[in-house]
């Protein structure tokens, strides 16, 4: 079915904003009246809601509600005048002006902008448990809560907090079993040995059991076989990287090899100056290899707004350019955190204290609907 065609006249032109990522969400609330009586603008996302993994960690270990952590993008789409469709892109025809949904739906425009975030890796191309996309979250967390043999695989800043954070709600609520971490590598790769050392330290105080530089081979009949043993294991997650959703390379986009589309400065294809993108499934052609992460994809959202209205309006382009050091705070359950800037970090409450209040006010900034980070 071919949806959108001329619904407000057939001299409307069409912006369709694909994804419903931390870009898209600044973007809705910033579209000018000189803009939006030229073009109708569309948000299609693969779910009603967008999930913000900053609180995933808070989540898991009980201290959010589900709506706290997530926005409605079907009520925010229309208090903001925009129109709402649910469902997942799967090809964008680049020459045709349209693109096509898993629904068989067929969606034409004039600008298209693409904020569809990142495919979490899976283990031998299907097994375990993902974060991303995000709708998966819920799911993944509640088999963990739940699980007899927890594993959590993948040592960096994402396995670190999620393994707490379930410990931590695990140990509250008496459910047995050890979480388990194995990790190819030592513990946050990206930060030094002193700093690995003591994270590790912290997960074994928590009862965390962690198996550093130790490599997967298979799984056969709930046994992990790893390079030094077997362990068993009933639910698993997966937190080994993530890479674009395969719709950028399918639809001819040029790509880096993970498959995220490659960007000029302006946030505009490289291979179309009508299309646009930003946060995780676009690469910086001039800066290869900037982090993928929620920081960036919020520091973009300013910018992929303005020039989407300025290329609308025919006007010139801004630029963006990513600062180096940025601040990072981990969950470490319990209320206690992990504040990273550049070499310096520091463990305890008052880092918690930090990250609770940033996470929260993103959500309030975000939300048109009243502001719902539900702490309890
Ligand atoms: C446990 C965990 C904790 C993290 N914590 C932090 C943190 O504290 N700080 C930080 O900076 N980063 C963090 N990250 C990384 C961060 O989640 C991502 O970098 C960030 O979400 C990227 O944002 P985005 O806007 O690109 O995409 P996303 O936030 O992933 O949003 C993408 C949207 O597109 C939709 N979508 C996907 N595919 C399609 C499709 N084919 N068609 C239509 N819609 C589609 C999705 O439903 C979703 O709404 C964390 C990641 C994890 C896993």
């Amino acid at each position: 079915m071919v949806v959108g065609e001329g619904r407000k006249g057939l001299h409307m032109k069409q912006l369709v904003l694909i994804g419903g990522g931390h870009a898209h969400l600044h973007a809705i609330r910033h579209f000018s009246t000189e803009v939006r009586k030229q073009y109708e603008i569309i948000l299609i996302s693969a779910s009603p809601y967008q999930y913000y993994s900053g609180m995933f960690s808070g989540y898991a270990e009980g201290l959010y509600e589900q709506d706290g952590i997530r926005f409605d993008l079907r009520a925010l789409a229309e208090q903001a005048g925009i129109r709402w469709m649910e469902g997942c892109v799967t090809r964008v025809d680049r020459v045709g002006r349209r693109v096509m949904t898993d629904m068989g739906d067929v969606l034409p425009f004039d600008v298209l902008s693409i904020n569809v975030g990142s495919v979490s890796n899976s283990l031998f191309g299907h097994q375990g448990l993902v974060m991303k996309p995000s709708y998966k979250i819920t799911e993944a967390i509640h088999k963990m809560r739940m699980a007899e043999n927890p594993i959590v695989i993948g040592g960096g800043a994402a396995g670190v907090e999620m393994a707490l954070s379930l410990a931590a709600w695990r140990g509250a609520h008496r459910i047995g079993g050890v979480m388990r971490m194995v990790t190819r590598s030592r513990l946050l790769p990206d930060g030094s040995d002193g700093l690995s050392r003591k994270v590790k330290e912290w997960m074994r105080r928590e009862g965390i059991q962690v198996f550093e530089n130790e490599h997967i081979h298979d799984l056969q009949r709930g046994n992990l076989l790893t390079d030094r043993q077997a362990l068993i294991v009933d639910q698993m997650l997966v937190a080994i990287g993530s890479q674009s959703p395969s719709l950028l390379r399918e639809s001819g986009f040029d790509t880096d090899r993970a498959g995220a589309m490659l960007v000029n400065d302006h946030l505009q294809s490289e291979t179309d100056p009508g299309i646009f993108g930003a946060g995780d499934c676009v690469t910086l052609s001039r800066h290869p290899s900037l982090p993928k992460n929620g920081v960036y994809a919020i520091r973009q959202a300013p910018v992929l707004s303005k020039n989407l209205q300025r290329y609308m309006m025919g006007k010139p382009l801004t630029s963006f350019e990513p600062q180096e050091t940025y601040l990072s705070i981990l969950s470490l359950g319990k209320k206690k955190g992990l504040l990273r800037y550049g070499d310096f970090y520091w463990f305890g409450h008052s880092s918690w204290l930090m990250k609770d209040w940033i996470d929260r006010n993103f959500m309030r900034a975000n939300s048109f609907i009243s502001s719902s980070s539900k702490r309890k």
